[in-house]
């Protein structure tokens, strides 16, 4: 699915596996080439295949480091957005929840991957953001995340954990 994806817009990496990227832009001829496993595009960092260890020119910290690819930006994404319903308010305002809902709007019009955007927006119309609580709206959460899970053919997360998951931990 993401290969035909990629046919449409090959430009795009963060709408693309990083190994469904090379392969479209011909940085690879084929996808089971020896030095691309598919292993890559686990790596938080998006890394094109450059050295984890090399460094930008002048400095003794930062890594180049590659643009994130879809899989990469969706984690940092989900880690974000199941966070900030961890952080929400037991009882939020009628303010707290209204820009919460506006955060969503814009979230979807901006997110980089342009057809994950336009599933969650429609996704937002068709399931109005749960917001008069923080347990009610980091379960909407889960179950927005399990709506791209099941998509994307991946096991769904039991709602009845989140806050273990994103807000308290495992072991209190
Ligand atoms: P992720 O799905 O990123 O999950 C990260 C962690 O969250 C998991 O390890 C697990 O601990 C936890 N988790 C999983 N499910 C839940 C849940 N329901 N509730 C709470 N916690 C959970 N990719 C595409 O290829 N096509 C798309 O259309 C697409 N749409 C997206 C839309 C949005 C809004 C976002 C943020 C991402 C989208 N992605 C899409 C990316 C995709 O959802 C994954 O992030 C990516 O495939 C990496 O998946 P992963 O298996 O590493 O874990």
């Amino acid at each position: 699915m993401l290969l035909t994806q990629s046919l449409i817009n090959i430009r795009c990496r963060s709408c693309n596996t990083l190994l469904d990227f090379k392969f479209a832009t011909g940085k690879i001829s084929g996808k089971s080439s020896a030095t691309d496993t598919g292993t890559e595009s686990s790596i938080p960092t998006g890394n094109l295949g450059t050295s984890a260890v090399d460094k930008i020119p002048g400095s003794k910290t930062h890594s180049k480091g590659e643009p994130l690819d879809v899989e990469a930006l969706g984690r940092s994404s989900w880690n974000l957005l199941h966070t900030i319903s961890a952080n929400y308010p037991d009882k939020p305002s009628n303010q707290q929840q209204s820009e919460m809902r506006q955060f969503l709007q814009l979230f979807s019009h901006i997110y980089p991957c342009s057809w994950c955007a336009s599933d969650f927006e429609k996704y937002l119309k068709d399931h109005s953001p749960k917001l008069g609580s923080r347990d009610e709206f980091g379960r909407w959460m889960c179950e927005a995340h399990n709506e791209v899970n099941s998509k994307l053919n991946k096991e769904t997360f039991d709602c009845n954990f989140w806050q273990k998951r994103w807000k308290d931990g495992w072991n209190d």
